[in-house]
This record gives structure tokens, sequence and C-alpha cells, in this order.
């Protein structure tokens, strides 16, 4: 058999590995070279399996002679990667009638049934697939019971209960190999991450019962608390059990270590206890991963069954990966390896701010941590056009399904009326870091009707705002105030060392001092887009905004510019204050001006009324306004040329806040940023401008600051004619979102409604305002990028728009040798790990 891959004794020089038998297996056969007392395990390869399941058994015989004849065995699923799951173990195989009369003898009659009984019920429903309420009636336990779940299996099935050791065996790896092949189970790990056509390896492994006389049990023990990942021996142990039972609910199971609330496993078998304790550190140290020990204790002596990463939380990862560095187990490089960038956001949502005064509509399952406030939409294809267009949004739906993953991406909270701790919606949830809650069914979702109604009565619709409450369950009607996340001193090292390995620079796209102050928080180095447009729509502002654009001359609207001025000036001091030291790219205004006009009659007249005009007037100059295409309309640097005033009242608004706040700080070096530039002769135009605005600033001022004139390059021609604006210019920051928008003709508002479809048939592979598209606007970005750096060497290139903050997208632009991407705050802590492991990846070679 050792000659044969495929069904192999698991020695310490077996041909054993994770690719073709499982982590599992592979993991048994690091413990037998740890000289653990691991018992005799057989393991059957990926390909073994497969056959099994297109009905080619092995040699049974020969997997059999591999243990003693009177050995009871059990079946363990090894999948390549363990999170991917598997079919459930099934224990106490070989168990029969003879075999129970026998254990009878030796471990007592109770002892014995309760092992084959357990066999019989496994194979009953696992094997025979009967269902599982056909034992429902027996309230027997031990002989009896025994029994009668005999005869129920007889009288179900129509044939008596295999008792031949190889028969038995036969079908339980037929069943378990079938079950991972059916469409279910392949779903199932597909949502995981695995690939369609990973395969399982199966372990068989001689049982240690656990049950019999003396201190006899099973249990799991692992050196960390799994929340935290704090040092904390945790874990259960139940005398006279098998399996995972000590994790059973309502167990009696002991505590491990001393406990003053009752017995422990110390306690009743200290001998045992030591080793596991040191099995475990032996492990950890050894297989440089904290693990989870499967144990059994056989009459005081300790059988170690298999070990397990210790499933954990995000914070716990962070915590583990940093621990076992600085015990010198792994270097820091693998610690920053080992942490999925996208898991950090579970660390790293807002809360709820605890002093906040919280208005419950009702609490529901918190399947997810994390607080978030946005719109209530009721559809994903809302959810998406709602990101498209920078609102946040809260995805509300009954219950979610596979198709709505996309609207869950573009959401900032998710809330279910069905479903629990691992229904879809919490399981993506969680995994994205997206705040969730689930099961909120006293809350009656009329979604059709576009109606949330609370068990008040309250009613909210489509449009309304919410905040989602992921850590307590709580949905709360309105906006509480926020409490940044708590960033602990692992993750602090982590990023550390994340950055000492970063060779391109991450910045965050902040539009506010809120913004800002956790781009700083996350040590984002620098605003690298600020979108100044979202100022103009605070309340006391709009009217002057809408005043701006009814002005009738140069002159008066200028006139109103200055009422605008100190406004402007008034948030660059802000952010430039928060971000001390650091770069602020601003980028000049950029949406239609249309954008800013009531669309309703009630706020046409409204509008009117301020500005002293008939109605018909205001009607007449928006309906003047509207745009067949707004997006490829009268916006960014043709708003520039053709009304330059505004971009002169903000470029001296940015520079007299230079200066104002370089009073105080270190000297800030403004940025400023013309949008959708697709013309050298646009940049010209306005940078003479804007250089004319900063001389006056300075000589009025008396004063001398430098500061950086770049260009966004979103237009498919800006790429192609980079070569021609790059000299007049600092610096390219390519705006991906429209871009894609413009390189594949879709917009980004309306593309949502049919992008499911287009990813499901396999048009696009991913969304690709979610992932850069590295073939068509990779392209582009790479000959932008080449024309640009060519013209003006030295030129900083960089990608401001979402897929900055995505680690694929982070990849595509490293390697296209950019200086920095810039992405949300929240993001920032992702950018910084995601750049992190590529910098390492490739020094890998990998
Ligand atoms: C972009 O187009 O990529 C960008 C960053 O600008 P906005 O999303 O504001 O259009
Ligand atoms: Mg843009």
């Amino acid at each position: 058999m050792q000659n044969n891959p495929n069904t192999t004794l698991i020695t310490p020089t077996a041909p054993v590995a994770t690719a073709t038998h499982g982590g599992r297996a592979k993991c048994l056969q690091r413990l037998v070279r740890l000289d653990l007392p691991v018992p005799r395990t057989v393991a059957l390869s990926f390909e073994a399996v497969h056959e099994i399941a297109e009905g080619r058994l092995p040699d049974i015989e020969a997997i059999l002679n591999q243990f003693d004849a009177s050995a009871l065995l059990c079946v363990r699923p090894s999948s390549e990667d363990p999170d991917w799951g598997g079919p459930g173990a099934v224990l106490n195989i070989g168990m029969n009638d003879a075999r129970y009369v026998e254990l009878s003898d030796k471990m007592g009659a109770e002892a014995a049934a309760a092992l084959y009984l357990r066999f019989v019920h496994n194979f009953a429903i696992h094997v025979a697939r009967l269902d599982p309420d056909v034992f429902d009636d027996i309230e027997e336990s031990g002989r009896e019971g025994l029994r009668l779940a005999l005869r129920a299996y007889e009288e179900e099935t129509d044939e008596s209960f295999p008792q031949d050791r190889g028969e038995q065996l036969s079908a339980v790896l037929r069943s378990m190999a079938r079950a991972w092949e059916g469409t279910s189970a392949r779903l199932l790990r597909q949502a995981k991450g695995a690939p369609a056509d990973a395969g399982l390896g199966l372990v068989v492994q001689e049982m240690i019962p656990g049950v019999g006389q003396g201190e006899c049990g099973s249990g799991v023990l692992q050196l960390v608390d799994p929340v935290t990942g704090q040092p904390q021996i945790t874990g259960r142990y139940l005398s006279q059990s098998q399996g995972r039972d000590a994790l059973g609910e309502g167990v009696a199971a002991l505590y491990l270590e001393k406990d003053p609330r009752g017995r422990s496993l110390e306690e009743v078998a200290p001998e045992a206890f030591a080793a596991l304790k040191d099995h475990a550190a032996l492990m950890r140290r050894k297989l440089r991963e904290e693990m989870q020990v499967e144990f059994v204790i056989e009459n005081g002596h300790v059988h170690i069954l298999d070990g397990v990463r210790v499933p954990r939380s995000a914070r716990a990862a962070v915590r583990i990966a940093v621990r076992l560095a600085e015990d010198g187990i792994i270097p820091p490089q693998e610690a920053v390896m080992r942490v999925d960038p996208h898991s950090l956001n579970e660390l790293l949502h807002r809360q709820v701010h605890p002093d906040a005064k919280r208005d419950v509509l009702t609490t529901g399952i918190a399947a997810s941590p994390g607080a978030a406030t946005g719109k209530i939409v009721f559809t994903s294809a809302e959810a998406q056009a709602s990101a498209a267009r920078g609102e946040a949004c809260i995805l509300v739906r009954s219950e979610t399904a596979p198709e709505d993953v996309r609207g869950m991406h573009a959401a900032v909270a998710v809330l279910t009326e069905k479903g629990g701790m691992t229904s879809h919606a919490a399981v993506i949830g969680r995994g994205m870091g997206l705040p969730c809650i689930v099961g909120a069914s006293e809350m009656r979702f009329q979604t059709k009707k576009e109606h949330l109604v609370a068990p008040d009565g309250r009613v909210f619709k489509a449009g309304d705002v919410l905040t989602i409450d992921g850590t307590s369950g709580q949905v709360l009607a309105g906006e509480p105030e926020m409490l940044e996340a708590a960033l602990d001193d692992c993750f602090q090292t982590l990023m550390r060392w994340a950055d000492a390995e970063r060779d391109i620079g991450i910045r965050a796209n902040a539009d506010t001092p809120a913004d800002a102050q956790v781009a700083r928080n996350f040590d984002a180095q620098g605003i690298g887009l600020c979108r100044t447009e979202h100022m103009f729509f605070e309340p006391g502002r709009l009217t002057v905004m809408r005043e701006m654009i009814f002005a009738q001359t140069s002159s008066g609207r200028a006139a109103v510019l200055a009422r605008l001025l100190p406004m402007q000036r008034e948030d660059f001091v802000q952010l430039f204050r928060i971000m001390e030291g650091q770069p602020v790219c601003i980028r000049l205004f950029d949406p239609p001006l249309h954008e800013f006009l009531p669309t309703t009659r009630s706020g046409q007249r409204e509008l009117a009324e301020a500005l002293g005009l008939p109605v018909s007037d205001v009607e007449r100059r928006v309906a003047a306004m509207r745009e067949y295409n707004p997006m490829l309309g009268l916006r960014g640097v043709r708003l520039g040329v053709t009304v330059p005033e505004i971009y002169d009242m903000q470029a001296r608004a940015i520079f007299e806040a230079t200066l104002e706040a370089s009073e105080e700080g270190a000297p800030v070096v403004p940025e400023v940023m013309i949008p959708l530039v697709s013309a050298k002769r646009e940049v010209e135009l306005v940078k003479a401008r804007i250089d004319a605005v900063a001389s006056a600033v300075s000589s009025e001022r008396g004063k001398t600051f430098d500061y950086r004139l770049g260009v966004m390059v979103e237009t498919p021609r800006a790429c192609l004619r980079a070569d021609e604006i790059a000299p007049h210019t600092a610096f390219l920051s390519f705006g991906t979102n429209d871009l894609t928008q413009m390189t594949y003709g879709l917009s980004r508002d309306d593309a949502g409604r049919f992008m499911s479809a287009y990813v499901q048939q396999g048009v696009f592979a991913e969304d690709p305002f979610h992932v850069l598209d590295a073939d068509g606007v990779g392209e582009l970005l790479k000959l932008g990028a080449e024309r640009g750096r060519q013209a003006k060497p030295g030129l900083t290139l960089s990608v401001c728009g979402e897929h900055g903050g995505n680690p694929e997208s982070i990849g595509i632009c490293r390697a296209l040798g950019f200086d920095y991407v810039s992405c949300s705050p929240f993001r920032v802590p992702v950018a910084r790990l995601s750049a992190a492991q590529l910098a390492i990846s490739a020094k890998l070679g990998g």
C-alpha cells in the first residue's frame, strides 16, 4: 500500500501532500513526524475519492489490513483548505452485533451500546440517506435504544444492518465521495472561495473510543481565545464522549484549566492535561500556527486525533499572526502574508458611539459586526446604482441569495427579515466585513411595496435613513453618532511591518474633515482625491450655489462666488490642518451644474422665491440646462473652460487656505487637480488662470507657497494623448471610474441593472467597476503611464477611482510602477496590507 500514494498509511515519509490528499491528511502526517500519539491513519487522495464517487472503489481489504482486526474506524474529510468544509465524519465503523457483545464485556453494555447506536444513526442518515425522524420515537437509550434503532433501520430499508466492516467502510466512503460531488456541496464550497473542481481527500483512522473504564472522554483544546486571539487555554472536554460531543449545546463539559466555576480536566486528569498543553505548544512551534487539538483520553492516556487551525475572528487572526512572529516562530513578513486584507474590514468598521442616543426600531440577529448608516434600498440593482452615485445605502431584503452579492458589495450594510448566523447574508456579510443584521422578523418587510414597517408602526420607505448596528443587532432610525474603529497594538504592529515592505503609496479619498480624520488615523499618506462638489450640497450653500448658476454675467457670477469663497477656504483649512505635513489633492469642480438645480415644481417655486424671479424663468433656465447625456456633457474641465470663475474661486480658496494652515503647522503643499481632461489645450487654459490666481494670492499676502497642478486622466483620449498633456502637469491621476465607464461605454449609474447577468454569463469575469479590467482599461493605464513618463520623466502617477482600494487592482497599479493609489478611508489598511503582500510575493518570486 505504501507504494500507492492514492491510499497510503500516514507515516513520516509517506507521499502525502495538501494538494493531493488535503489539509487534514497533511496535518496528521506532521503530527506523526512530531511523534505525537496519533492513532493509525490511512489517507485517500483526491484522485482515489473521485474514483470512488465514479463507482471504482480502492482495495478495501488492503486498507483494512492496516488496522487491527478488532479496531473500530472513523472516516473524516480532508479538503485542500479546511474552510471549504466537506461531509461530516462517520465514527465507529466496524461496530456490529458481535463487536457489541465483545465490547460490552470490556467496557460495559451501556458504553458499547452507545458506540453502536451512534454508528447506526450516522450510517442511516448519511449513508442510507434515511430521514432523521425515523428515530424520533425512540426514547430509550442503551441496549433497548439500540435494538429499536436497528429495527427501525431494517423496517425503513428492508435490509438488515450491514455487519461486515469492509462493506460498512465501502458504503461510508462511497457516500462521502458522492456528497462532495453533489451540486449543493459544490455551490457551498464555491461560495467559500473553492474552485469548482476542488478535490476531497478522506482519512480512515483507528478509533480511540473515548468511553469505557477509567477516565475516558474527548475534547478540543487551544492556547488562545478564538475571538480576541489573546493567549488563554480554551476548549471543552466531556467524559465518556466521542468526536466533538464536548462542543454540543447544553452538555456538561468540563473546563480545561482549573476554574472556580466547576470541575476541570486539570483536576480530573492532571497528567493528561499537562501532556495536552505540551503537545499543543509543540504543535504551535513546529506547525508554526495556533492549532486546535482534537483529543481523546483513554483511561488517562492522551491521543491526538487531529489538529486544525484555530478558527478565528479577524481580530484574533491579526493577534495570532503578530504573536507568532514576536515569538520568533514565523518572520514578520509571513505574519503580514497570513492576514487576509479583506478580513481587516471586520476590525475596522466604526461602531455606534456608546453614548449616542439610540432610536431602536427592533433587534435582529447580530450577524456581522460594525455599524453603518445609509439610505434604504430594496434591490441589489438599486444598491449598485446608489453606490455608483456615491450614496451610502442599506440593502433591505427578505433574505439574500447569491445574485445579491453584487448588491451587498455596493451597500454599506444589510438587513434581512429571515435567516440566522449561517444564512447567506450573514456568511457573506461577515466575509466582506459588512455590518449585517439578519432575522429581523419583528419588522414587516414589504419589499414589493418598498416599505419597511417597524413594530411600533413607523413606516420606512426607499431613501429613508437607517443605521444598522451589526454588533448589537439593533436597527436604528436615523444617524446616531459613531465611534471610529479601535485599532489595537497588534494591528498597529502588523501595519508597521506591512509598511516596511510596501513599495507603493496609499492615500485616501476624503471629502470632509471626518473622512480626513479617518484617513489620518489609518496612516494614509495624504489625500489623493477630495471631491469638492460635495461641499456645495450643504444646506446653507446650495442656495448660494444656485444663485451662482443663475447669474447672467461674469461679474454677477463672481459676486456670488465671492460669498462661497470663505466657505470653501474654511473647508480646505480644516482638511490641511488634519492632514498637516502631507499632500492633499483637491479636485476642482466636476459635475454638471444642473445637478444642483431643483427638479420638482415645488423646489423650483422655492428657488424662484429665493432669487426673486418668476417661476417660469426658473423653469425655463432649468429646462435650458438639461442635457441628454450629462455625464458626457458640460462638466469637469469643460466648465473650467467655459465658466472659469468657478475654478478661479476654488483656486483662490485653496491657496489662501494653504497660507492660513501653514501659519501654525508644517507647510502644506496643495495639489490641484483638473477633472475630465481630454485635450492639451484644456490644461493650458486652466493652468494659466490657476497660476495667475496663485501669483495674485502670493503678492496680496506677501508670502510664497508651493503647489502642484495635476490632471485627472479619466477619458480614453487623455490616456492616448498623455505625452502632450504631461509636460504641463506635475502628476497624472487616473480616475478609473469614469475611465471604465468611457472605455466600455458602460454607464456607471445604470450598469447595475444588468451587471449580474453579464457576470453570470461570463461576459465580464468581474464587475469592471469593482475590479479594474486589466485587459482594456488596464491597457489604457499602461499607455497613459508610458506616454506620460516618456514626455516627462519623474511624473507622479496614481489611481484615485474606486479600484484604488481593491487588492487585485492595486496589483495592476503596482506592476505599472504607479507612485500611489488612493481609496476610501476605510479601505486604507486593506490597501496597505494588500500592497505589502504584493511586494513580499514579488520578492519571493511569486
Ligand atoms: C473617477 O472617475 O474615477 C473619479 C475618481 O472621479 P468621480 O468618481 O468623482 O467621477
Ligand atoms: Mg470621474
